[in-house]
């Protein structure tokens, strides 16, 4: 599977920690993130991650393409509600697009907990069906 990776400045840590618990899951996936989360996220744990921009130069964005060609299966953003992003319209063009293509999304670590156990037990392998890997 195909999973984006975000997370707003004070939600890092808490990626980094999400990455470094689940990395044994983690690894069995292409994984792609904005540049500074990616960054972090290689650094802590080693795995693999494509980098786009950071989300202030257009990450975001980069990934809101790809989201809109149905080509992320599954995308885990630690938003930071209550700090006022400069780039909100963006991010809420990159929640549409997941909903235009039912990509399954989590906006807090405790949903993207679920979802991470869920891709384990094979709940997202319908997503190999709406977008086969070559
Ligand atoms: P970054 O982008 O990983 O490059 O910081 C994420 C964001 O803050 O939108």
């Amino acid at each position: 599977m195909n999973i984006a990776l975000i997370a707003h400045d004070k939600k890092k840590e808490l990626m980094v920690d999400f990455c470094i618990a689940y990395s044994g899951i983690l690894k069995k996936h292409k994984l792609c993130a904005t540049g500074t989360t990616g960054s972090l996220i290689m650094e802590a744990t080693g795995l693999e991650v494509d980098k786009f921009l950071s989300g202030a130069q257009g990450g975001d964005q980069q990934i809101g393409a790809r989201i809109a060609y149905n080509e992320i299966d599954l995308v885990l953003f630690f938003r930071d509600p209550l700090t006022p992003q400069t780039y909100e319209p963006s991010v809420s063009s990159l929640f549409k697009l997941c909903d235009v293509h039912n990509i399954p999304l989590a906006t807090n670590v405790a949903t993207a907990e679920v979802l991470i156990h869920g891709l384990e037990r094979g709940d997202l392998d319908w997503r190999d069906i709406v977008n086969p890997k070559k």
